[in-house]
């Protein structure tokens, strides 16, 4: 069966060839077939060869999505089956992620292979976000296998944020099979219990990119003041305290977040947090002022730039929590950056790092260069998955 062709410009099939797997409008000469939303087609270079096979959606500034580089292979049931199960097999053979009350993502999108598709398990519970026209489209069947490789109680969708604008399909937060998330859903993460609001909390309910994160400073923090801010759900903050940490200041300025963190706390029975609401830009301000001052800084911002127009401005409100944290560290203190925004690299991050110590005349030792937990991967073809930065270094 001949299936539809999107046929490239001339010259444009390089990035293709490389397993790329974003086809903007700009790149496309012209389509063949008339293929509706969502359908498969066939990606192929100006001269008619075959590069890769993709979902099509002429709504969307991608106009194909890649699945696969092997002529003659359908983007079938059998096709996602096979991806999504080796993508759950690695989290659960290698990286030994599984138990019952785990909480790791699945799969992730491009990182994955799967273009579009997170998903994340909390328990019992799947959250699904799904940000492209193609899989949404296909959202039952991802659903049932989902079902059948994992046997979860509920599946949950929480769609991207402007994903109806970018894809042109209309999606809404939704039970997309079996029970609804007890009130009180809870996982266990290298020991410790965490509350997810798998329904109502940010992102899909929790932050498990900085599982390893998390983990790496609670190990620095024995007999430390510690200050985590963003601190969400209270995640670098609980594992400052479970490592000892003779007091935790964690700042958010989300009232149910810290509502989570204060349970959080309690669950695992520590009484040396204070979870404070606030803005972080006033009030880390406000405790420089009052001379406070702390041997670990934590600092884990929102995404702070969408787009290349406002990374300027990402980059000052960056620069700015930098010059506060070492206002307040104190001698020998652990910075903690992090940096969720992809289009800023480790690079910059180092860069902006020197600049500030340079700034407040303080040596600073950088000690690790981390990404997210490995159950985020970098596909080495789609480098936008690698998101994550996350810097420890010493202000001496
Ligand atoms: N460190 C957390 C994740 C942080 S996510 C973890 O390990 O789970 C970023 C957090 O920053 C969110 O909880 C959001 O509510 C908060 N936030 C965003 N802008 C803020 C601001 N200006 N001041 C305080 N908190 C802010």
């Amino acid at each position: 069966m001949s299936i539809p062709k999107v046929v490239l410009k001339p010259k444009r099939a390089q990035p293709f060839f490389g397993r790329h797997p974003w086809v903007f409008a700009g790149a496309v000469e012209r389509v063949e077939g008339a293929p509706a939303d969502g359908d498969e087609v066939e990606l192929v270079s100006t001269a008619g060869n075959f590069v890769a096979r993709g979902l099509y959606n002429a709504r969307s500034k991608i106009v194909v999505r890649l699945y696969s580089w092997n002529e003659g292979v359908a983007l079938d049931r059998a096709f996602f089956h096979n991806r999504l199960s080796r993508a759950l097999a690695f989290r659960r053979d290698a990286l030994k992620l599984h138990a019952p009350d785990a909480g790791y993502r699945v799969c992730f999108s491009e990182a994955d292979f799967l273009s579009g598709l997170i998903v994340d398990r909390y328990g019992d519970w799947l959250a699904v976000q799904l940000s492209s026209l193609g899989l949404a489209n296909r959202r039952e069947m991802l659903v049932e296998i989902l079902r059948e490789l994992l046997e979860p109680k509920g599946v949950y969708l929480r769609p991207e944020k402007g994903i109806g604008k970018l894809e042109g399909v209309e999606l809404r937060d939704q039970l997309l099979w079996g029970e609804p998330p007890p009130a009180d859903l809870t996982i266990r993460e290298n020991g410790m219990t965490f509350l997810v609001n798998l329904t109502e909390g940010q992102k899909t309910g929790y932050y498990l990119d900085q599982r390893d994160n998390r983990a790496a400073v609670g190990r620095l923090c024995a007999g430390k003041r510690v200050l985590d801010a963003f601190c969400y759900s209270g995640g670098f903050g609980l594992y400052a305290a479970r490592g000892g940490a003779a007091e935790v200041l964690s700042l958010d300025s989300s009232e149910p977040a810290l509502e989570l963190g204060r349970r959080n706390a309690a669950a695992n029975g520590f009484a040396t947090i204070t979870y404070q609401m606030g803005d972080v830009f006033r009030t880390l301000a406000d405790l420089a002022t009052a001379g406070r001052t702390f041997d670990v800084v934590v600092l884990d911002p929102p995404k702070f730039a969408r787009d290349r127009a406002s990374l300027p401005e990402a980059m000052k409100g960056y620069r700015r929590l930098h010059q506060l944290a070492l206002r307040l560290l104190d001698r020998d203190g652990v910075l903690v950056s992090c940096c969720c925004t992809g289009l800023i690299a480790m690079t910059d991050l180092e860069e902006l790092i020197a600049q500030v110590a340079v700034e407040a005349r303080r040596d600073v030792q950088l000690l690790a260069r981390r990404g997210a937990a490995p159950d985020h991967p970098v596909a080495a073809t789609c480098r936008e998955t690698g998101y994550l930065k996350c810097v420890l270094s010493r202000a001496l």
